[in-house]
This record gives C-alpha cells, structure tokens and sequence, in this order.
C-alpha cells in the first residue's frame, strides 16, 4: 500500500505501536536493522534518521560514514509474531549526508537498474521460489543436520514438525500481506518451498528479504532451524531459488508474449533470453555467491549445470514454462536462496535488457535432457557450463563489463574482494574428505 507519511503516523498511533524497525540489506545479502521508539517516528519519516556506516559490512570508509536511512513508506508493516509488544518495520534506502543515493546500498542498486528498463518501456516483474531446509536444534538451540522427516525409530505418531511450521509460516505470512500461491515438501528429506505471487522486481525483492526473516522467526517457535544455505547435505538436493521473470510494457502487458509465434514467444522475449545466456557465467557470482553454491550446481540433483534454454525440460539453466498470455514468463534455475536479491535481480535484469539492446538472437532450444548429453555433443552445439566455483565465477564477472557496470564500481568492488577472500580462506583449509582421502594413502 502506498502510504502518506500522516497515514503512517495514524496508523501508529490507532495500533499503539511501541517500536519501529528501519531495515536495509548489505551487500551480502544480510538484514540490517536500527531500532527506533515511537517517539522518533517522525524524525525518520522525515529521513533524519543517521546511522554509521563504517560498522556495515562492505560499506564505507570511516571518514565518509554518515548515513541516512530513507524509510520507503510502501513497506510498512506489522509484525505478526511479538508477544505482547507492538512492532512494525519499513524498509530503508541508504543515503549519504549530501541527499545522493549511496551506491553501496544494494536496493539503490537494483533501483538503478529498474529505472534504466523503465527508460526502455519496461517493468520487471518476478516470482520467486524459495526452497529452505528444516532441521532439528540440539539441548543448548544450536542447529543440528536432523531433519523432522527422519526423526528415528521411536517417533511412530505421524507427527510432520516441518508441516506444522510451514502451515505456521504461510499463516504468518499471510497476515504480513504475502499472496501466498502454493506451499510444499520439496524431493529432500527436511527441505520445503513457499511460493508467493509475482510482483515487481522490487517489491519481489523486498518480499524474498522479509520472507526469510519470518521462515527463521517462526521456525525458531517450533524448535527448528530455518536455513537458506544452498547445499547443507552432500548426497541430496541443495535448495535453490527459480527466479521466473516477465518484462511488461508501461501499460502493463506482458511484453513476453506474441500470438504468432511459433512458441507464442515475443521478439523481446528472445532477445532477453539471448542477454541472459550471454550473460550467465558473469552474474553466477551474484546469483550464486558462496563457495557452498557450487556444490549445488552439480549433475543429479535437478539443479542446472549447463547454459542452455528449453520450452519444457527442467533440465537446463532456463526454462519457458507452458503457460501463455499474461503468464509468459522465463524461468532462471541456477540462482539460490543465498544470493543477495537486490543484486541478483539488478544483475539479471541487466543482462535480459543488453539483450533486448543488441537483438542478441538466443542459441537453439535443448529438447532433451541436457544431463545425458555427450561431451562431443555439447562440443558441437556451442553448450558451455555454469561457473564451477566461485573462484572461476568471479573471474566472468570481472570480465564483463556490462555486469560490472549493472552492480556499480563501488559493489563490485566490496563484492568480489570479499569473495575472492572467502575463496582464499577456503582454498588453505585442510577437510575431512582430504584427511579420508590421503592420510592412509600417502
Ligand atoms: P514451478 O512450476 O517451477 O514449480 P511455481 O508454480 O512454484 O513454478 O512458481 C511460479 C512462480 O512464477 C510464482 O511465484 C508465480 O507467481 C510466478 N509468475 C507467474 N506469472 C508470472 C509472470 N508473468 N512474471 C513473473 N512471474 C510470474
Ligand atoms: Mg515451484
Ligand atoms: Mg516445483
Ligand atoms: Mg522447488
Ligand atoms: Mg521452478
């Protein structure tokens, strides 16, 4: 709801609210978040609400770190889940003390982005598909790799911990304003999804931080913990989050679809599908940030390895799914629940509209599944594969220009010398496979 800055304060007072949460996104990804009394409601209404940026990861330097949160009054909402006191939170763009928008805040990011599709008669729209994994805590709360579903021998009741707290969950949700479109045990033992109703790209991302924040809240109520970690389990599925993503034009149609073509796909729509293969090594960094990414993006587990589109498999990075008219939409299968929203959205979206820009003609379809093709074959039809780790993923960001320029110097910079940290870190330290692998062997 687009709220007036009086509504707000009405609002405030009918619900006899006591705090207000002002949330901001760092460039990882995570949920920051400065606490305010009622009492200071107006001041940050009026955007005079300061805080020091040097303390945020990736950020700004100490002689620069005078921040502004400016509240955007559109995602205003109550918090469903205190007991006894009255909390409700907007989320924050970052500015700097001058009134320009600070471009190390991910959601000027993605806002940049929005505006330069806009410019072209565009409007993204996305719908997310978090999946997430339950587990059991042990005595002192910490998590544990238990999963509900196989809670051991002598749990003969059919008690389903994990449905109990998603049914929680939805509800939850839904009182937060989330259409929640379907709700379900996912192939992996503990792992669940929780689909919502597309929206715009911002408000999608929006909606996939506040989600997150509420599945933890409320696994955390049923003794579980909640985690978006891309691949907790070696030997089973790892969680991913599908992105599907439309383009409308300003009048709000979808700009996907045409009637007369073959596969009553848009001229547009090819040329958004030929940016996001060209693209797809590069903003694998964002879409997939972690070192723990890649070992979802692996064969067997039906997540996507090769960089191929097709109208029906799920096999390959992008799918068309069946569905026509104002439900024309691409499916982008690679991203995960790790990934920093407002980036990997600004990312995608780049590379779909350099696509649009340049005519950039997609490669052939893949009919079959993309798992059992050969080497040779793969050879012949100009298939390449997905980054396979993020050392090699930061590498094809670095290289491409466009995508740099879709993050900003400044994020890219912050992003990739934390990831390249991350994989150096990794690279030293000795794991257990080596030890099972070489300490007898050798
Ligand atoms: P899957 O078949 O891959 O499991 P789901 O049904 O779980 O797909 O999720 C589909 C998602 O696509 C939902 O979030 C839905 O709201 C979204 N969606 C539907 N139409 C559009 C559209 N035109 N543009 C963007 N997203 C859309
Ligand atoms: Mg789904
Ligand atoms: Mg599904
Ligand atoms: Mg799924
Ligand atoms: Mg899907």
């Amino acid at each position: 709801t687009n709220y007036s800055k009086e509504e707000i304060l009405q609002k405030a007072k009918e619900l006899e609210l006591e705090f207000i949460h002002l949330q901001f996104t760092d460039i990882m990804g995570v949920m920051k978040n400065i606490s305010i009394t009622i009492e200071q409601l107006e001041k940050a209404l009026d955007n005079e609400i300061m805080f020091d940026g040097s303390s945020i990861d990736g950020f700004v330097r100490i002689e620069e770190s005078d921040m502004y949160l400016r509240p955007d009054l559109s995602t205003f909402v109550v918090f469903p889940w205190t007991n006894g006191s009255r909390e409700a939170r907007m989320i924050c763009d970052v500015y700097r003390p001058d009134g320009t928008p600070f471009d190390g805040c991910p959601r000027n990011t993605l806002k940049r982005v929005l505006k330069e599709a806009e410019e072209m008669g565009y409007i993204m729209n996305v719908g997310p598909e978090c999946e997430f994994f339950l587990f059991h805590t042990n005595e002192r709360g910490e998590p544990t790799l238990d999963t509900h579903d196989n809670a051991g021998y002598f749990d003969l009741a059919p008690v389903d911990l994990g449905g109990d707290a998603r049914k929680d969950m939805t509800i939850t949700l839904k009182q937060m304003g989330f259409e929640i479109e379907a709700s379900h045990h996912e192939v992996a033992q503990g792992q669940h999804e929780i689909d919502f109703l597309y929206a715009d790209a911002l408000a999608t991302a929006d909606n996939i931080m506040t989600f997150k924040m509420a599945v933890r809240i409320i696994a955390q109520r049923h003794g579980l913990h909640a985690t978006f970690m891309p691949k907790p389990k070696f030997g089973i599925n790892g969680s991913g989050m599908h992105i599907n993503m439309s383009l409308a034009t300003l009048d709000g149609k979808n700009a996907f679809y045409d009637e007369s073509d073959p596969l009553k796909l848009s001229k547009a729509a090819y040329h958004y599908l030929g940016g996001i293969v060209k693209h797809a090594k590069a903003f694998a960094a964002v879409t997939n940030p972690t070192i723990n990414s890649y070992k979802r993006l692996v064969p067997g587990y039906e997540a996507p390895v090769l960089i191929a589109w097709s109208s029906s498999n799920r096999s390959p990075l992008i799918r068309i799914p069946a569905k026509r008219g104002n439900s024309t939409r691409i499916e982008l299968r690679n991203p995960d629940p790790s990934a920093n929203p407002y980036l990997a959205l600004a990312a995608v979206l780049k590379a779909g509209l350099d696509g649009i820009k340049n005519e950039i003609e997609p490669p052939a379809p893949v009919c079959s599944n993309v798992y059992h093709m050969s080497d040779e074959e793969m050879k012949e039809k100009g298939i390449e594969g997905l980054p396979t780790n993020l050392y090699e993923a930061i590498q094809e960001l670095s290289k491409d220009e466009v995508l740099k320029e879709a993050l900003g110097a400044h994020i890219f910079e912050k992003f990739s010398d934390a990831a390249l940290l991350e994989w150096s870190e990794y690279s030293r330290y000795v794991s257990q496979w080596e030890l099972d692998r070489y300490l007898r062997k050798f």
